[in-house]
Protein backbone atom coordinates (compact mmCIF):
# COMPACT_ATOMS: atom_id res chain seq x y z
CA UNK A 1 0.00 0.00 0.00
CA UNK A 2 0.66 3.60 -0.56
CA UNK A 3 1.87 5.90 1.82
CA UNK A 4 3.73 9.75 2.43
CA UNK A 5 7.23 7.98 4.18
CA UNK A 6 9.04 10.72 5.99
CA UNK A 7 12.59 9.68 5.62
CA UNK A 8 13.99 12.80 7.08
CA UNK A 9 13.91 16.99 6.99
CA UNK A 10 11.85 17.76 3.79
CA UNK A 11 13.03 13.76 2.55
CA UNK A 12 8.98 12.73 1.66
CA UNK A 13 8.53 9.81 -0.60
CA UNK A 14 5.86 8.44 -1.91
CA UNK A 15 6.62 4.74 -1.25
CA UNK A 16 4.88 1.09 -0.71
CA UNK A 17 5.34 -0.17 2.82
CA UNK A 18 3.52 -3.12 4.20
CA UNK A 19 -0.23 -3.22 4.70
CA UNK A 20 -0.64 -2.94 8.57
CA UNK A 21 -1.27 -6.02 10.83
CA UNK A 22 -4.30 -6.44 12.84
CA UNK A 23 -4.09 -6.35 16.54
CA UNK A 24 -7.19 -7.39 18.74
CA UNK A 25 -9.07 -4.48 19.22
CA UNK A 26 -8.00 -2.60 16.46
CA UNK A 27 -9.62 -1.41 13.10
CA UNK A 28 -8.18 -0.85 9.32
CA UNK A 29 -9.43 1.65 8.27
CA UNK A 30 -8.94 3.11 4.41
CA UNK A 31 -8.04 6.68 4.68
CA UNK A 32 -10.17 8.95 2.80
CA UNK A 33 -8.87 12.44 3.66
CA UNK A 34 -6.35 13.51 5.74
CA UNK A 35 -5.59 17.14 6.81
CA UNK A 36 -2.11 18.34 7.53
CA UNK A 37 -1.76 20.02 10.78
CA UNK A 38 1.12 22.59 11.67
CA UNK A 39 2.37 20.19 14.18
CA UNK A 40 3.19 17.98 11.12
CA UNK A 41 5.39 20.68 9.79
CA UNK A 42 8.24 19.96 12.00
CA UNK A 43 8.31 16.23 12.16
CA UNK A 44 7.89 16.50 7.94
CA UNK A 45 10.37 19.68 7.40
CA UNK A 46 13.05 20.28 10.17
CA UNK A 47 13.50 16.43 11.57
CA UNK A 48 11.48 16.87 14.48
CA UNK A 49 9.91 13.36 14.67
CA UNK A 50 10.12 10.88 17.02
CA UNK A 51 11.60 8.64 15.05
CA UNK A 52 12.31 8.46 10.74
CA UNK A 53 11.19 6.93 8.98
CA UNK A 54 8.03 7.92 9.97
CA UNK A 55 3.81 8.30 8.51
CA UNK A 56 2.63 11.20 9.78
CA UNK A 57 -1.39 12.46 9.72
CA UNK A 58 -3.97 12.87 13.00
CA UNK A 59 -6.43 14.66 11.52
CA UNK A 60 -8.49 12.25 9.25
CA UNK A 61 -11.29 10.37 8.43
CA UNK A 62 -12.39 7.19 6.46
CA UNK A 63 -14.04 3.82 6.06
CA UNK A 64 -13.21 0.55 8.40
CA UNK A 65 -12.27 -2.09 5.86
CA UNK A 66 -11.18 -4.83 8.62
CA UNK A 67 -11.89 -5.87 12.17
CA UNK A 68 -9.75 -7.42 14.53
CA UNK A 69 -11.07 -9.39 17.58
CA UNK A 70 -12.54 -8.08 20.40
CA UNK A 71 -14.18 -5.38 18.12
CA UNK A 72 -17.55 -4.40 19.07
CA UNK A 73 -18.55 -1.66 17.99
CA UNK A 74 -17.33 -1.32 14.04
CA UNK A 75 -18.38 -3.41 11.02
CA UNK A 76 -16.46 -3.21 7.63
CA UNK A 77 -18.23 -0.07 5.70
CA UNK A 78 -18.99 1.95 8.48
CA UNK A 79 -17.70 5.45 8.31
CA UNK A 80 -15.28 6.91 10.90
CA UNK A 81 -13.03 9.83 12.08
CA UNK A 82 -9.65 9.11 14.18
CA UNK A 83 -9.79 10.52 17.47
CA UNK A 84 -5.55 10.10 17.22
CA UNK A 85 -4.50 10.32 21.23
CA UNK A 86 -3.93 6.40 22.36
CA UNK A 87 -4.05 6.96 26.25
CA UNK A 88 -3.30 4.02 28.21
CA UNK A 89 -6.51 3.81 30.07
CA UNK A 90 -4.40 2.49 33.18
CA UNK A 91 -2.23 5.86 34.78
CA UNK A 92 -4.00 7.90 37.59
CA UNK A 93 -4.67 10.67 34.32
CA UNK A 94 -6.46 8.36 32.41
CA UNK A 95 -8.31 6.92 35.57
CA UNK A 96 -9.59 10.56 36.16
CA UNK A 97 -10.68 10.99 32.72
CA UNK A 98 -7.98 13.66 32.09
CA UNK A 99 -6.49 11.86 29.23
CA UNK A 100 -4.34 14.27 27.56
CA UNK A 101 -2.38 14.14 30.94
CA UNK A 102 -2.09 10.43 30.39
CA UNK A 103 1.65 9.17 31.07
CA UNK A 104 2.16 6.63 28.94
CA UNK A 105 0.35 7.81 25.72
CA UNK A 106 0.20 7.31 21.86
CA UNK A 107 -0.71 9.19 18.95
CA UNK A 108 -1.53 8.43 15.96
CA UNK A 109 0.79 9.91 13.17
CA UNK A 110 3.50 10.79 15.89
CA UNK A 111 4.43 7.88 18.06
CA UNK A 112 3.01 4.95 16.01
CA UNK A 113 2.02 5.11 12.18
CA UNK A 114 -0.24 7.89 11.10
CA UNK A 115 -2.36 8.61 8.59
CA UNK A 116 -1.42 9.59 5.64
CA UNK A 117 -1.18 6.37 3.79
CA UNK A 118 -4.15 4.50 2.39
CA UNK A 119 -4.57 2.37 5.22
CA UNK A 120 -3.49 2.68 8.78
CA UNK A 121 -4.55 0.57 12.17
CA UNK A 122 -6.21 2.32 14.59
CA UNK A 123 -7.51 0.53 17.93
CA UNK A 124 -11.25 0.67 18.13
CA UNK A 125 -11.64 3.31 20.84
CA UNK A 126 -10.13 5.91 18.71
CA UNK A 127 -12.79 5.97 16.50
CA UNK A 128 -15.89 8.11 16.36
CA UNK A 129 -18.29 7.33 14.11
CA UNK A 130 -19.58 9.73 11.40
CA UNK A 131 -23.20 9.84 9.72
CA UNK A 132 -23.14 9.92 5.94
CA UNK A 133 -24.11 13.45 5.63
CA UNK A 134 -20.38 14.04 6.54
CA UNK A 135 -17.77 13.76 3.67
CA UNK A 136 -14.26 12.70 4.97
CA UNK A 137 -12.81 15.59 4.53
CA UNK A 138 -15.10 18.03 6.63
CA UNK A 139 -15.06 14.53 9.18
CA UNK A 140 -11.36 15.23 9.13
CA UNK A 141 -11.83 18.31 10.54
CA UNK A 142 -13.54 17.12 13.36
CA UNK A 143 -9.77 16.86 15.20
CA UNK A 144 -9.02 20.70 15.06
CA UNK A 145 -12.45 21.43 15.99
CA UNK A 146 -12.22 19.54 19.31
CA UNK A 147 -9.26 20.90 19.97
CA UNK A 148 -10.64 24.58 19.98
CA UNK A 149 -13.83 23.37 21.54
CA UNK A 150 -12.17 21.55 24.02
CA UNK A 151 -10.06 24.53 25.44
CA UNK A 152 -13.22 26.97 25.38
CA UNK A 153 -15.55 24.30 27.39
CA UNK A 154 -13.08 24.40 30.11
CA UNK A 155 -12.73 27.88 30.25
CA UNK A 156 -16.81 27.59 31.62
CA UNK A 157 -20.11 29.64 30.33
CA UNK A 158 -19.22 32.10 27.05
CA UNK A 159 -22.77 33.89 27.97
CA UNK A 160 -22.83 37.00 27.40
CA UNK A 161 -18.89 37.18 27.46
CA UNK A 162 -17.41 39.08 24.60
CA UNK A 163 -14.22 36.83 23.40
CA UNK A 164 -11.20 37.79 21.81
CA UNK A 165 -9.44 34.97 19.48
CA UNK A 166 -5.19 35.55 18.44
CA UNK A 167 -4.36 33.82 15.94
CA UNK A 168 -7.09 32.55 12.86
CA UNK A 169 -5.27 29.87 11.31
CA UNK A 170 -7.34 26.64 11.95
CA UNK A 171 -7.49 26.26 15.25
CA UNK A 172 -8.49 29.96 16.23
CA UNK A 173 -10.81 30.09 13.10
CA UNK A 174 -12.90 26.94 14.82
CA UNK A 175 -12.62 28.98 18.14
CA UNK A 176 -14.48 32.42 16.32
CA UNK A 177 -16.91 30.01 15.13
CA UNK A 178 -17.52 27.65 18.65
CA UNK A 179 -16.96 31.27 20.73
CA UNK A 180 -20.64 32.29 18.88
CA UNK A 181 -22.22 29.07 18.74
CA UNK A 182 -21.46 28.44 22.83
CA UNK A 183 -23.37 32.15 22.95
CA UNK A 184 -20.31 34.72 23.08
CA UNK A 185 -21.91 38.24 22.60
CA UNK A 186 -19.33 39.63 20.56
CA UNK A 187 -16.55 37.48 19.06
CA UNK A 188 -13.10 39.55 18.15
CA UNK A 189 -10.23 38.24 15.46
CA UNK A 190 -6.86 39.42 15.69
CA UNK A 191 -4.25 38.03 13.55
CA UNK A 192 -1.28 40.05 10.74
CA UNK A 193 -3.07 37.95 8.04
CA UNK A 194 -5.52 40.39 6.25
CA UNK A 195 -6.75 37.58 4.23
CA UNK A 196 -7.31 35.16 6.96
CA UNK A 197 -8.74 38.26 8.89
CA UNK A 198 -11.62 38.43 6.29
CA UNK A 199 -12.24 34.28 6.57
CA UNK A 200 -12.73 35.28 10.10
CA UNK A 201 -15.10 37.63 9.10
CA UNK A 202 -16.89 35.34 6.62
CA UNK A 203 -16.85 32.94 9.69
CA UNK A 204 -18.71 34.57 11.99
CA UNK A 205 -16.27 37.48 13.82
CA UNK A 206 -18.41 40.74 14.52
CA UNK A 207 -14.89 42.34 14.36
CA UNK A 208 -11.42 41.50 12.93
CA UNK A 209 -8.01 44.00 13.73
CA UNK A 210 -4.88 43.78 12.05
CA UNK A 211 -2.56 44.17 14.82
CA UNK A 212 0.24 44.31 12.82
CA UNK A 213 -1.14 47.76 11.63
CA UNK A 214 -1.90 49.24 14.65
CA UNK A 215 0.68 52.01 16.03
CA UNK A 216 1.84 52.04 19.49
CA UNK A 217 1.05 55.70 19.90
CA UNK A 218 -2.57 54.47 19.88
CA UNK A 219 -1.91 52.22 22.70
CA UNK A 220 -1.59 49.25 20.36
CA UNK A 221 -3.99 46.18 20.69
CA UNK A 222 -5.20 46.70 24.21
CA UNK A 223 -6.43 50.25 23.67
CA UNK A 224 -8.29 48.80 19.99
CA UNK A 225 -9.40 46.06 21.74
CA UNK A 226 -11.08 47.77 24.83
CA UNK A 227 -12.54 50.83 21.97
CA UNK A 228 -14.57 47.39 20.38
CA UNK A 229 -15.85 46.33 24.09
CA UNK A 230 -17.50 49.68 25.76
CA UNK A 231 -13.71 50.16 27.16
CA UNK A 232 -13.78 47.01 29.56
CA UNK A 233 -11.65 44.56 27.41
CA UNK A 234 -12.83 41.52 26.50
CA UNK A 235 -13.53 38.95 28.89
CA UNK A 236 -11.78 36.35 27.49
CA UNK A 237 -8.83 35.76 25.17
CA UNK A 238 -8.19 32.66 23.22
CA UNK A 239 -4.42 32.65 22.12
CA UNK A 240 -4.29 30.15 19.03
CA UNK A 241 -1.15 31.79 17.37
CA UNK A 242 1.68 30.54 19.57
CA UNK A 243 3.35 33.35 19.25
CA UNK A 244 5.59 35.35 22.15
CA UNK A 245 3.77 38.68 20.84
CA UNK A 246 0.41 37.56 21.61
CA UNK A 247 1.09 35.22 24.18
CA UNK A 248 1.66 38.47 26.07
CA UNK A 249 -0.81 40.46 24.52
CA UNK A 250 -3.35 37.82 25.38
CA UNK A 251 -3.30 39.14 29.24
CA UNK A 252 -3.20 42.83 28.24
CA UNK A 253 -6.83 42.79 26.36
CA UNK A 254 -8.29 41.28 28.92
CA UNK A 255 -10.96 42.80 31.06
CA UNK A 256 -10.78 43.06 35.21
CA UNK A 257 -12.04 39.54 36.17
CA UNK A 258 -11.07 38.13 32.57
CA UNK A 259 -10.07 34.48 31.69
CA UNK A 260 -7.30 33.65 29.47
CA UNK A 261 -7.01 30.26 27.59
CA UNK A 262 -3.95 29.46 26.16
CA UNK A 263 -4.06 26.97 23.56
CA UNK A 264 -1.21 27.63 20.87
CA UNK A 265 1.92 26.11 21.33
CA UNK A 266 5.04 27.62 22.11
CA UNK A 267 8.22 27.84 20.30
CA UNK A 268 10.13 30.47 22.10
CA UNK A 269 10.96 32.17 25.33
CA UNK A 270 7.61 34.43 25.95
CA UNK A 271 8.80 37.45 27.75
CA UNK A 272 6.29 39.50 29.74
CA UNK A 273 7.60 43.29 30.92
CA UNK A 274 6.43 43.93 34.44
CA UNK A 275 3.39 45.67 33.30
CA UNK A 276 1.87 43.20 31.64
CA UNK A 277 2.73 40.40 34.22
CA UNK A 278 1.06 42.56 36.85
CA UNK A 279 -1.33 42.95 34.54
CA UNK A 280 -2.44 39.16 35.69
CA UNK A 281 -2.28 40.00 39.41
CA UNK A 282 -4.03 43.53 39.25
CA UNK A 283 -6.47 42.07 36.65
CA UNK A 284 -7.50 38.87 38.91
CA UNK A 285 -7.21 37.23 35.28
CA UNK A 286 -7.73 33.47 35.35
CA UNK A 287 -5.19 31.70 33.21
CA UNK A 288 -6.39 28.32 31.41
CA UNK A 289 -3.72 25.67 29.23
CA UNK A 290 -5.24 23.62 27.12
CA UNK A 291 -3.99 20.48 25.52
CA UNK A 292 -5.80 18.50 23.16
CA UNK A 293 -9.26 17.08 22.87
CA UNK A 294 -10.24 14.35 24.89
CA UNK A 295 -12.67 14.07 28.13
CA UNK A 296 -14.61 10.74 29.86
CA UNK A 297 -16.17 8.85 28.25
CA UNK A 298 -13.21 8.66 26.01
CA UNK A 299 -13.05 10.42 23.27
CA UNK A 300 -15.63 12.76 24.99
CA UNK A 301 -18.19 15.00 24.80
CA UNK A 302 -16.42 17.35 22.51
CA UNK A 303 -16.36 14.87 19.71
CA UNK A 304 -19.98 14.29 19.83
CA UNK A 305 -20.99 17.80 19.73
CA UNK A 306 -18.61 18.32 17.07
CA UNK A 307 -19.33 15.33 15.24
CA UNK A 308 -23.54 16.80 15.46
CA UNK A 309 -22.80 20.54 14.91
CA UNK A 310 -20.80 19.78 11.28
CA UNK A 311 -23.79 17.02 10.45
CA UNK A 312 -26.33 19.59 11.22
CA UNK A 313 -24.47 22.72 9.53
CA UNK A 314 -23.95 24.67 12.96
CA UNK A 315 -20.71 24.14 12.12
CA UNK A 316 -19.53 25.06 8.63
CA UNK A 317 -15.63 25.10 8.29
CA UNK A 318 -15.68 23.60 4.62
CA UNK A 319 -14.35 27.63 3.85
CA UNK A 320 -10.94 26.45 5.92
CA UNK A 321 -9.93 23.81 3.50
CA UNK A 322 -7.97 26.00 1.32
CA UNK A 323 -5.78 23.38 -0.68
CA UNK A 324 -6.24 20.32 -1.85
CA UNK A 325 -3.65 16.79 -3.22
CA UNK A 326 -3.63 13.47 -3.73
CA UNK A 327 -1.42 12.01 -1.95
CA UNK A 328 1.65 11.31 -4.27
CA UNK A 329 1.85 15.34 -3.81
CA UNK A 330 1.83 15.22 -0.03
CA UNK A 331 5.60 16.88 0.28
CA UNK A 332 3.86 20.22 -1.80
CA UNK A 333 1.46 19.78 0.99
CA UNK A 334 3.68 20.38 4.10
CA UNK A 335 5.76 23.13 1.94
CA UNK A 336 2.30 24.84 1.14
CA UNK A 337 1.14 24.95 4.62
CA UNK A 338 4.38 26.47 5.58
CA UNK A 339 4.95 28.92 3.29
CA UNK A 340 1.77 30.46 1.51
CA UNK A 341 -0.21 33.01 3.26
CA UNK A 342 -3.45 32.24 1.86
CA UNK A 343 -3.46 28.14 3.74
CA UNK A 344 -5.51 27.28 6.24
CA UNK A 345 -6.34 23.87 6.38
CA UNK A 346 -4.74 21.85 3.47
CA UNK A 347 -6.17 18.71 2.79
CA UNK A 348 -4.74 15.11 1.44
CA UNK A 349 -7.66 13.50 -0.72
CA UNK A 350 -6.59 9.30 -0.94
CA UNK A 351 -9.06 8.88 -4.18
CA UNK A 352 -8.20 11.46 -6.50
CA UNK A 353 -12.01 10.90 -7.65
CA UNK A 354 -12.72 13.36 -4.98
CA UNK A 355 -10.69 16.52 -5.97
ZN1 LIG B 1 -3.18 18.63 14.86
ZN1 LIG C 1 -2.78 6.99 30.95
Amino acid sequence: MKAAVIHGPGDIRIEDIPYPILEPGEVIVRIGACGVCGSDLPRALDGKAHFYPTVVGHEAAGEVVEVGAEVTRFDPGDRVAVAPLVPCMECEACQLGRYSLCRQYSFIGSRRQGCMAEYVAIPERSLVPIPKELSYEQAAMLEPATVSLYGLLKVGSLAGTSVTVLGVGTIGLFAVMWAKFLGASQVLAVDINDWKLERARELGADAVVNSKKLSTAEGGLAETIRSLTSGAGCGLAVETAGHPITQVQAVEICANGGRVLYVGTAHEPVHFEAKAFEAIIRKELVIYGSWMSYSAPFPGREWQIAVTALADGALEPSAMITHRFGLADAREAFETLRSCDRAIKVMLLMDDSQR
